[in-house]
């Protein structure tokens, strides 16, 4: 089953994640990021849990 993540509320719109995964995260109009591509395909799977492992406030939840 493909993965899933979700940014939750205490993402401080670093960017980090974008820099390593920007097929999957960008910032929406209040500066968070979200996760624009939904399930994650396989071959993205690994940058995604760089980004969560990255993230500053560990705001990047992978299922
Ligand atoms: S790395 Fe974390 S805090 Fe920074 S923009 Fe991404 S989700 Fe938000």
């Amino acid at each position: 089953m493909a993965k899933s993540c979700k940014v939750n509320d205490s993402c401080i719109g670093c960017g980090m994640c974008m820099s390593i995964c920007d097929a999957v995260f960008a910032l929406n109009a209040e500066g968070k990021a979200e996760n624009i591509l939904g399930d994650i395909p396989a071959d993205l799977e690994a940058s995604v849990e760089e980004a969560a492992a990255n993230c500053p406030v560990q705001a990047i939840e992978v299922k």
